[in-house]
Protein backbone atom coordinates (compact mmCIF):
# COMPACT_ATOMS: atom_id res chain seq x y z
CA UNK A 1 0.00 0.00 0.00
CA UNK A 2 1.69 3.27 -0.94
CA UNK A 3 1.48 6.05 1.37
CA UNK A 4 -0.77 9.36 0.24
CA UNK A 5 0.29 12.09 1.67
CA UNK A 6 -2.24 13.51 3.62
CA UNK A 7 -3.86 17.18 3.83
CA UNK A 8 -3.59 18.95 7.75
CA UNK A 9 -7.91 18.85 7.55
CA UNK A 10 -7.44 15.13 6.64
CA UNK A 11 -4.82 14.14 9.47
CA UNK A 12 -6.87 15.90 11.77
CA UNK A 13 -9.67 13.48 11.05
CA UNK A 14 -7.62 10.47 10.67
CA UNK A 15 -5.45 10.55 13.46
CA UNK A 16 -4.67 7.53 15.57
CA UNK A 17 -7.75 5.50 13.78
CA UNK A 18 -7.31 2.11 13.24
CA UNK A 19 -3.75 1.33 15.05
CA UNK A 20 -5.40 -0.70 18.18
CA UNK A 21 -3.31 -3.53 18.49
CA UNK A 22 -5.32 -5.75 21.00
CA UNK A 23 -8.73 -5.64 19.21
CA UNK A 24 -8.71 -3.54 16.04
CA UNK A 25 -11.07 -0.76 17.73
CA UNK A 26 -11.20 1.75 15.22
CA UNK A 27 -11.01 4.38 17.57
CA UNK A 28 -8.07 4.31 19.49
CA UNK A 29 -9.22 2.70 22.82
CA UNK A 30 -8.78 4.69 26.64
CA UNK A 31 -5.60 3.67 28.25
CA UNK A 32 -6.42 4.43 31.94
CA UNK A 33 -3.03 2.22 33.51
CA UNK A 34 -0.78 3.31 35.65
CA UNK A 35 1.68 1.04 34.76
CA UNK A 36 2.34 -1.89 32.29
CA UNK A 37 4.10 -4.86 32.43
CA UNK A 38 7.90 -5.71 31.40
CA UNK A 39 8.16 -8.32 28.69
CA UNK A 40 10.71 -10.02 30.92
CA UNK A 41 14.22 -9.31 33.59
CA UNK A 42 16.05 -5.90 32.16
CA UNK A 43 13.39 -6.28 28.77
CA UNK A 44 10.92 -2.67 29.45
CA UNK A 45 8.64 -2.28 26.86
CA UNK A 46 7.23 0.78 25.34
CA UNK A 47 5.06 1.55 28.12
CA UNK A 48 6.27 1.21 31.24
CA UNK A 49 4.77 4.07 33.67
CA UNK A 50 1.34 6.40 33.12
CA UNK A 51 3.38 9.62 34.13
CA UNK A 52 6.64 8.67 32.08
CA UNK A 53 4.18 7.42 28.68
CA UNK A 54 0.59 6.63 28.27
CA UNK A 55 -1.06 5.67 24.57
CA UNK A 56 -3.37 8.28 24.62
CA UNK A 57 -0.89 11.26 25.37
CA UNK A 58 1.24 9.40 22.44
CA UNK A 59 -1.70 9.67 19.83
CA UNK A 60 -2.42 12.97 21.05
CA UNK A 61 1.02 14.59 20.83
CA UNK A 62 1.44 13.09 17.43
CA UNK A 63 -1.22 14.08 15.81
CA UNK A 64 -0.10 17.64 17.29
CA UNK A 65 3.60 17.02 16.25
CA UNK A 66 2.28 16.69 12.23
CA UNK A 67 0.09 19.46 12.29
CA UNK A 68 2.50 21.96 13.49
CA UNK A 69 5.47 20.09 11.63
CA UNK A 70 7.48 19.60 14.82
CA UNK A 71 9.53 16.38 15.80
CA UNK A 72 7.59 15.78 18.86
CA UNK A 73 5.30 17.02 21.11
CA UNK A 74 4.23 16.41 25.22
CA UNK A 75 0.77 16.32 26.39
CA UNK A 76 0.67 18.54 29.79
CA UNK A 77 -2.10 19.06 32.19
CA UNK A 78 -2.91 22.69 31.46
CA UNK A 79 -1.65 25.18 29.08
CA UNK A 80 0.55 26.89 31.84
CA UNK A 81 2.13 23.47 32.59
CA UNK A 82 2.71 23.42 28.90
CA UNK A 83 4.50 27.42 29.19
CA UNK A 84 6.11 26.51 33.03
CA UNK A 85 8.02 22.76 31.03
CA UNK A 86 9.47 25.05 28.92
CA UNK A 87 11.10 27.52 31.07
CA UNK A 88 12.87 24.26 32.35
CA UNK A 89 15.16 24.69 29.31
CA UNK A 90 16.33 28.02 30.83
CA UNK A 91 19.54 28.41 32.37
CA UNK A 92 20.00 29.67 35.79
CA UNK A 93 18.74 33.44 35.75
CA UNK A 94 17.68 32.86 32.09
CA UNK A 95 16.44 36.26 30.12
CA UNK A 96 13.02 35.81 29.19
CA UNK A 97 11.01 38.06 27.06
CA UNK A 98 7.86 38.34 26.97
CA UNK A 99 4.71 40.51 25.57
CA UNK A 100 3.40 43.04 27.68
CA UNK A 101 -0.09 41.75 26.80
CA UNK A 102 0.61 38.11 26.88
CA UNK A 103 -2.02 36.12 28.59
CA UNK A 104 -2.58 36.82 32.25
CA UNK A 105 -1.65 33.73 33.04
CA UNK A 106 1.25 33.71 31.80
CA UNK A 107 1.93 37.45 32.84
CA UNK A 108 1.69 35.90 36.17
CA UNK A 109 3.20 32.80 35.99
CA UNK A 110 6.56 34.63 34.83
CA UNK A 111 6.77 37.50 37.19
CA UNK A 112 6.40 34.78 39.97
CA UNK A 113 9.00 32.38 38.56
CA UNK A 114 10.71 36.05 38.53
CA UNK A 115 10.33 36.92 42.07
CA UNK A 116 11.72 33.41 42.78
CA UNK A 117 15.04 34.26 41.02
CA UNK A 118 14.62 31.46 38.52
CA UNK A 119 14.41 34.05 35.60
CA UNK A 120 14.31 37.45 34.71
CA UNK A 121 11.99 38.88 32.59
CA UNK A 122 11.30 41.56 30.46
CA UNK A 123 7.61 42.26 29.06
CA UNK A 124 7.81 44.84 26.15
CA UNK A 125 5.41 45.83 23.28
CA UNK A 126 6.63 43.21 20.86
CA UNK A 127 5.33 45.64 18.06
CA UNK A 128 7.62 48.04 18.45
CA UNK A 129 10.70 46.70 16.58
CA UNK A 130 13.06 49.28 18.52
CA UNK A 131 12.09 48.25 21.91
CA UNK A 132 11.96 44.79 21.32
CA UNK A 133 15.94 45.59 19.49
CA UNK A 134 16.94 47.35 22.51
CA UNK A 135 16.34 44.28 24.63
CA UNK A 136 17.38 41.85 22.43
CA UNK A 137 20.67 43.54 22.06
CA UNK A 138 21.16 43.46 25.79
CA UNK A 139 21.26 39.29 25.51
CA UNK A 140 18.36 36.97 25.73
CA UNK A 141 17.82 32.79 26.55
CA UNK A 142 14.11 33.18 25.28
CA UNK A 143 11.77 35.08 23.60
CA UNK A 144 7.85 33.83 23.81
CA UNK A 145 5.38 35.14 21.17
CA UNK A 146 1.60 35.37 21.17
CA UNK A 147 -0.27 36.16 18.04
CA UNK A 148 -2.75 37.57 17.95
CA UNK A 149 -2.11 38.92 22.05
CA UNK A 150 -4.71 38.66 24.20
CA UNK A 151 -7.11 40.12 24.68
CA UNK A 152 -6.20 43.35 21.58
CA UNK A 153 -5.67 40.85 18.98
CA UNK A 154 -2.33 43.03 18.21
CA UNK A 155 -0.11 40.88 15.14
CA UNK A 156 3.17 40.85 15.13
CA UNK A 157 5.67 39.46 12.45
CA UNK A 158 6.76 35.69 13.82
CA UNK A 159 9.22 35.24 10.96
CA UNK A 160 10.79 38.43 11.96
CA UNK A 161 10.78 38.02 15.57
CA UNK A 162 11.91 34.94 15.16
CA UNK A 163 15.18 36.29 13.08
CA UNK A 164 15.78 38.73 15.17
CA UNK A 165 16.04 36.25 18.48
CA UNK A 166 17.99 33.48 16.57
CA UNK A 167 20.53 36.16 16.06
CA UNK A 168 20.76 37.46 19.82
CA UNK A 169 20.93 33.25 20.46
CA UNK A 170 17.71 32.96 22.25
CA UNK A 171 14.84 29.56 22.18
CA UNK A 172 12.09 31.22 20.14
CA UNK A 173 8.74 30.17 21.76
CA UNK A 174 5.18 30.83 20.12
CA UNK A 175 1.98 30.49 22.28
CA UNK A 176 -0.34 29.16 19.04
CA UNK A 177 -3.65 28.84 21.19
CA UNK A 178 -5.61 31.57 19.67
CA UNK A 179 -4.95 30.67 16.19
CA UNK A 180 -4.43 26.81 16.59
CA UNK A 181 -2.31 25.17 13.69
CA UNK A 182 -5.34 25.36 10.97
CA UNK A 183 -4.73 29.16 10.89
CA UNK A 184 -1.02 29.15 11.62
CA UNK A 185 2.45 27.16 12.04
CA UNK A 186 4.94 28.84 14.07
CA UNK A 187 7.69 26.46 13.22
CA UNK A 188 7.56 26.95 10.08
CA UNK A 189 7.64 30.42 10.48
CA UNK A 190 11.40 30.16 12.56
CA UNK A 191 10.18 29.28 16.17
CA UNK A 192 11.69 26.12 17.72
CA UNK A 193 8.92 25.72 20.01
CA UNK A 194 5.35 26.29 19.98
CA UNK A 195 2.77 25.81 22.81
CA UNK A 196 -0.92 25.08 23.39
CA UNK A 197 -3.42 25.67 25.88
CA UNK A 198 -5.44 22.36 24.42
CA UNK A 199 -8.15 23.87 26.70
CA UNK A 200 -9.20 26.07 24.01
CA UNK A 201 -10.20 25.51 20.33
CA UNK A 202 -8.06 22.27 20.04
CA UNK A 203 -10.45 20.37 22.39
CA UNK A 204 -13.16 22.84 21.51
CA UNK A 205 -15.73 21.56 23.54
CA UNK A 206 -15.06 23.56 27.21
CA UNK A 207 -14.70 20.02 28.81
CA UNK A 208 -11.20 19.47 29.23
CA UNK A 209 -8.19 21.28 30.57
CA UNK A 210 -4.79 20.39 28.92
CA UNK A 211 -1.46 21.99 26.92
CA UNK A 212 0.83 21.00 24.77
CA UNK A 213 4.07 21.75 23.76
CA UNK A 214 5.63 20.60 20.34
CA UNK A 215 9.32 20.94 19.67
CA UNK A 216 11.38 21.71 15.47
CA UNK A 217 13.78 18.96 17.30
CA UNK A 218 13.84 16.09 18.29
CA UNK A 219 16.05 16.81 20.48
CA UNK A 220 14.11 19.36 22.37
CA UNK A 221 11.51 17.01 22.24
CA UNK A 222 13.18 14.75 24.43
CA UNK A 223 14.38 17.09 26.90
CA UNK A 224 10.74 18.52 27.35
CA UNK A 225 9.44 15.23 27.62
CA UNK A 226 12.56 14.31 30.44
CA UNK A 227 11.06 17.47 32.31
CA UNK A 228 7.29 16.42 31.93
CA UNK A 229 8.34 13.09 33.63
CA UNK A 230 10.65 14.83 36.13
CA UNK A 231 8.23 17.03 37.25
CA UNK A 232 4.76 15.01 36.62
CA UNK A 233 3.14 17.80 34.42
CA UNK A 234 2.18 15.20 32.13
CA UNK A 235 -1.74 14.75 30.98
CA UNK A 236 -4.11 12.61 32.29
CA UNK A 237 -5.27 9.91 29.39
CA UNK A 238 -9.08 10.65 29.90
CA UNK A 239 -8.26 14.26 28.87
CA UNK A 240 -5.77 13.32 25.91
CA UNK A 241 -8.30 11.18 24.93
CA UNK A 242 -11.26 13.80 25.22
CA UNK A 243 -8.85 16.29 23.03
CA UNK A 244 -8.44 13.75 20.47
CA UNK A 245 -12.27 13.81 19.49
CA UNK A 246 -12.09 16.90 19.72
CA UNK A 247 -9.37 18.07 17.09
CA UNK A 248 -11.11 15.68 14.87
CA UNK A 249 -13.18 18.24 13.85
CA UNK A 250 -10.93 21.46 14.49
CA UNK A 251 -11.00 22.58 10.74
CA UNK A 252 -14.67 22.38 10.00
CA UNK A 253 -15.24 24.31 13.59
CA UNK A 254 -12.34 27.07 12.73
CA UNK A 255 -14.08 27.90 9.64
CA UNK A 256 -17.31 28.24 10.87
CA UNK A 257 -16.00 30.65 14.21
CA UNK A 258 -13.90 32.42 11.71
CA UNK A 259 -17.04 33.15 9.08
CA UNK A 260 -19.10 34.09 12.14
CA UNK A 261 -16.61 36.14 14.02
CA UNK A 262 -15.98 38.03 10.50
CA UNK A 263 -20.00 38.67 10.00
CA UNK A 264 -19.90 39.67 14.23
CA UNK A 265 -16.66 42.35 13.57
CA UNK A 266 -18.04 44.24 10.60
CA UNK A 267 -21.40 44.19 12.32
CA UNK A 268 -19.58 45.35 15.41
CA UNK A 269 -17.78 48.29 13.75
CA UNK A 270 -20.43 50.01 12.00
CA UNK A 271 -22.74 50.11 16.06
CA UNK A 272 -22.41 53.40 17.46
CA UNK A 273 -22.05 52.02 20.85
CA UNK A 274 -18.62 50.07 20.38
CA UNK A 275 -15.60 53.06 20.48
CA UNK A 276 -13.33 50.45 19.08
CA UNK A 277 -12.97 46.96 17.33
CA UNK A 278 -9.74 45.11 17.65
CA UNK A 279 -9.83 41.76 14.86
CA UNK A 280 -6.97 41.35 12.71
CA UNK A 281 -9.89 40.33 9.63
CA UNK A 282 -11.36 43.62 9.43
CA UNK A 283 -9.05 46.03 6.64
CA UNK A 284 -9.53 49.07 9.40
CA UNK A 285 -6.92 47.00 11.92
CA UNK A 286 -3.46 47.39 12.59
CA UNK A 287 -2.32 43.75 12.42
CA UNK A 288 -4.72 43.67 9.44
CA UNK A 289 -2.21 43.27 6.31
CA UNK A 290 0.54 41.53 8.31
CA UNK A 291 -2.11 39.08 9.51
CA UNK A 292 -2.88 37.91 5.87
CA UNK A 293 0.58 37.40 5.26
CA UNK A 294 1.60 34.77 8.05
CA UNK A 295 -1.60 32.62 8.96
CA UNK A 296 -4.38 31.73 6.96
CA UNK A 297 -7.15 33.37 8.44
CA UNK A 298 -8.00 36.28 11.42
CA UNK A 299 -9.45 32.87 14.02
CA UNK A 300 -12.21 33.65 16.03
CA UNK A 301 -11.49 36.18 19.31
CA UNK A 302 -12.79 39.75 18.63
CA UNK A 303 -12.38 42.29 21.13
CA UNK A 304 -14.54 45.80 21.08
CA UNK A 305 -14.36 49.34 23.56
CA UNK A 306 -18.06 49.59 24.90
CA UNK A 307 -19.01 53.39 24.95
CA UNK A 308 -19.37 53.92 28.82
CA UNK A 309 -16.87 52.17 30.56
CA UNK A 310 -17.49 49.62 33.92
CA UNK A 311 -21.26 51.23 34.23
CA UNK A 312 -21.90 49.76 30.69
CA UNK A 313 -20.45 46.51 31.20
CA UNK A 314 -22.72 45.70 33.72
CA UNK A 315 -25.35 47.19 31.70
CA UNK A 316 -24.57 45.29 28.71
CA UNK A 317 -24.14 42.04 30.07
CA UNK A 318 -26.99 41.47 32.09
CA UNK A 319 -29.60 40.78 29.27
CA UNK A 320 -27.17 38.35 27.36
CA UNK A 321 -28.37 34.75 27.20
CA UNK A 322 -26.45 33.16 24.23
CA UNK A 323 -22.93 34.98 24.88
CA UNK A 324 -22.71 33.71 28.51
CA UNK A 325 -19.94 35.39 31.19
CA UNK A 326 -16.88 33.14 31.52
CA UNK A 327 -13.59 33.16 30.67
CA UNK A 328 -11.91 30.67 28.57
CA UNK A 329 -12.34 30.82 24.20
CA UNK A 330 -12.71 28.91 21.42
CA UNK A 331 -15.80 25.76 22.54
CA UNK A 332 -18.35 25.61 19.86
CA UNK A 333 -20.58 27.95 22.32
CA UNK A 334 -20.12 31.86 22.62
CA UNK A 335 -18.87 33.47 25.27
CA UNK A 336 -17.81 36.60 26.34
CA UNK A 337 -15.51 37.95 29.28
CA UNK A 338 -14.90 41.33 30.75
CA UNK A 339 -10.33 41.39 30.38
CA UNK A 340 -10.12 43.87 33.28
CA UNK A 341 -12.04 41.90 36.09
CA UNK A 342 -11.52 38.70 34.50
CA UNK A 343 -8.67 37.20 32.59
CA UNK A 344 -6.38 39.91 33.44
CA UNK A 345 -7.61 41.30 36.70
CA UNK A 346 -4.13 39.56 38.17
CA UNK A 347 -1.80 42.13 35.91
CA UNK A 348 -2.16 44.55 38.14
CA UNK A 349 -4.04 47.95 37.01
CA UNK A 350 -0.90 50.04 36.08
CA UNK A 351 0.22 46.94 33.64
CA UNK A 352 -2.85 46.84 32.20
CA UNK A 353 -3.04 50.73 31.56
CA UNK A 354 0.90 50.26 29.80
CA UNK A 355 -0.89 47.40 27.89
CA UNK A 356 -4.00 49.52 26.81
CA UNK A 357 -6.73 47.13 28.46
CA UNK A 358 -9.44 49.60 29.25
CA UNK A 359 -12.62 49.60 32.16
CA UNK A 360 -14.82 49.20 28.94
CA UNK A 361 -13.00 46.58 26.71
CA UNK A 362 -15.04 43.36 26.08
CA UNK A 363 -13.48 40.02 24.86
CA UNK A 364 -15.68 37.83 22.76
CA UNK A 365 -15.06 33.88 21.51
CA UNK A 366 -17.63 33.70 18.49
CA UNK A 367 -19.46 29.99 18.68
CA UNK A 368 -20.65 28.19 15.67
CA UNK A 369 -24.34 29.07 16.52
CA UNK A 370 -26.18 30.52 14.00
CA UNK A 371 -24.80 34.77 13.30
CA UNK A 372 -28.68 36.21 13.12
CA UNK A 373 -28.85 34.61 17.02
CA UNK A 374 -25.50 35.92 18.00
CA UNK A 375 -26.36 39.41 16.50
CA UNK A 376 -29.54 39.62 17.91
CA UNK A 377 -28.14 38.37 21.67
CA UNK A 378 -25.70 41.34 21.19
CA UNK A 379 -28.11 43.85 20.20
CA UNK A 380 -30.14 43.12 23.36
CA UNK A 381 -27.02 43.97 25.44
CA UNK A 382 -26.67 47.13 23.71
CA UNK A 383 -30.66 48.01 24.24
CA UNK A 384 -29.40 47.86 27.74
CA UNK A 385 -27.40 50.63 27.66
C1 LIG B 1 -6.05 29.79 28.25
C2 LIG B 1 -4.77 30.24 27.72
C3 LIG B 1 -3.58 29.83 28.32
C4 LIG B 1 -3.53 28.99 29.58
O1 LIG B 1 -3.98 27.69 29.40
P1 LIG B 1 -4.70 26.81 30.55
O2 LIG B 1 -5.09 25.58 29.83
O3 LIG B 1 -5.86 27.61 31.06
O4 LIG B 1 -3.70 26.58 31.62
C5 LIG B 1 -2.40 30.26 27.75
N1 LIG B 1 -2.38 31.06 26.65
C6 LIG B 1 -3.50 31.47 26.06
C7 LIG B 1 -3.42 32.34 24.86
C8 LIG B 1 -4.73 31.08 26.57
O5 LIG B 1 -5.85 31.52 25.99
Amino acid sequence: MTKIPKHPITQTVQAGLGDDPAYAAVVPPLYTSSTYLWDGFEQKGPYDYGRTVNPNRNILAVALAELEGGAGAVITSSGMAALDLILNLLPPNGKVIASHDCYGGSYRLLEARAKQGRIVCDFVDQTDEGALAALLKKGADMVLIETPSNPLMRVVDVAKIAKAGKVAGAILVADNTFLSPARMTPLALGCDIVWHSTTKSLNGHSDVVGGAVIAKTADTAEELAWWANCTGVTGSPFDAAQTLRGLRTLHVRMDAMERNALTLATWLYAHKQVERVYFPGLKSDPGYALAATQQSGPGFMISFDLKGGTDAVAKFVAPLSLFRLAASLGGTESLICHPATMTHRGMGEAAMKVAGIGAGLMRISVGIEHKDDQIADLEQGFSAL
